[in-house]
């Protein structure tokens, strides 16, 4: 698995890996989109992100207002 990071609304996806793809016979067609954003559908992720922040009640975290988190979950502080 790999976590990339929305560039728009900054959070955390988690992509299938790729070479994993190969191992099962069949379902190779399966998975062929690219990943995109599961709250904005941005296909805008970025590979370079750091400082990964959870979310658990953006009602109650100052810091979930700073990034424009409304949904529970990972972000990344940082996008490149
Ligand atoms: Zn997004």
């Amino acid at each position: 698995m790999a976590e990339k990071a929305c560039r728009k609304c900054m959070r955390i996806i988690v992509t299938p890996d790729a070479s994993r793809r190969k191992s099962k016979k069949g379902e190779a067609a399966v998975d062929e989109k690219p990943p995109v954003c599961e709250l904005c559908n941005s296909s805008d992720l970025s590979d370079e992100w750091s400082g990964l922040l959870i979310i658990l009640d953006p009602k109650k975290s100052e810091i979930s207002q700073k990034v424009g988190a409304e949904i529970p979950g990972n972000y990344a502080l940082r996008v490149r």
